[in-house]
């Protein structure tokens, strides 16, 4: 019977491949690839020489929508054909990804099984190279876009993380970069939680065993300004420390008295 494996192939180039992950890219009888550049993919053919690339699909003003549909067709066809399919993608395929989950939920809603095998994302990768826990005073993740185009609350006392912020304001998906313009809105946006002069971090994981990660500190005023690629994940670390709440504080002590 057909089946899909949705696995992720981590950040690193050939470092991050679990064993489980790099069972389902051996075993299956079609593999499909969606990496973060070509040199990714050419790796994952030195594995499986039949890998197919999904990077075909994507087109300069092609709705993603559109995009993400026909590579979820392409893949079900496969497993609706009985085969064993595994999908690879890069970091954690289910990290403001799409596809592996629409995917992997469209598989079953027709009765195939269907499976997502966890990798390493930029998120794990960002916690190591930051020195950043996110346990330590908590940690907001939005996708750049959703969090201008909703009225979000921020926490400045948490960590903020914001995803394809160099492509902030590609509402549609329709562009690869987003305009200076539409970073402005974003800084603005910071700017009513943050001082200007509050530090900001310019991230991208290493992704060849060659290459340093990039984390470039500048002043939230000078974000615009900041050279940004489809590869940055903006971290704003917490502005102040949270404030304390007497009232559970005094809750807590009575609990601890009654017990005593
Ligand atoms: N599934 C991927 C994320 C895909 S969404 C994962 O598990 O990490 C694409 C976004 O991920 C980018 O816009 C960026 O915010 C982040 N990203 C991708 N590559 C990155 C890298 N090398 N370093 C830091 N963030 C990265």
């Amino acid at each position: 019977p057909g089946h899909l494996a949705c696995v992720g192939l981590g950040m690193l180039l050939g470092g991050h491949l679990a064993p489980r992950a790099r069972a389902y890219l051996e075993q299956a009888d079609v593999v499909f690839v969606a990496a973060s550049d070509a040199v990714v993919e050419l790796w994952v053919q030195s594995i499986r020489a039949d890998a197919r690339s999904l990077q075909p699909y994507y087109a300069e003003g092609k709705p993603r929508r559109q995009t993400y549909r026909e590579m979820i067709e392409a893949m079900l066809a496969e497993v609706r054909a009985g085969r064993r399919v595994c999908a690879a993608f890069y970091g954690h395929p289910g990290v403001f990804a799409q596809v592996p989950h629409d995917a992997i939920a469209q598989a079953r809603a027709e009765g195939l099984a269907a499976v997502m095998e966890p990798g390493v994302s930029a998120e794990a990768c960002l916690y190591a190279d930051l020195g950043i826990d996110p346990g330590r005073w908590g940690c907001q993740h939005y996708e750049a876009t959703q969090f201008l185009l909703y009225q979000r609350r921020i926490d400045p006392t948490a960590h903020l993380v914001l995803w394809q912020v160099g492509v902030v304001g590609d509402a549609a998906c329709r562009r690869y970069a987003s305009t200076r313009a539409h970073r402005q809105l974003l800084v603005d946006r910071l700017l009513a939680d943050y001082p200007p002069e509050h530090e900001v971090v310019v991230y991208e994981a290493a992704t060849l065993p060659i290459a340093t990660p990039r984390m470039e500190r500048l002043p939230l005023s000078r974000l615009a300004g900041a050279e940004l690629s489809m590869q940055s994940t903006l971290v704003v670390p917490p502005a102040r420390p949270p404030v304390p709440d007497p009232a559970m504080r005094a809750l807590f002590a009575r609990l601890d008295a009654d017990s005593d």
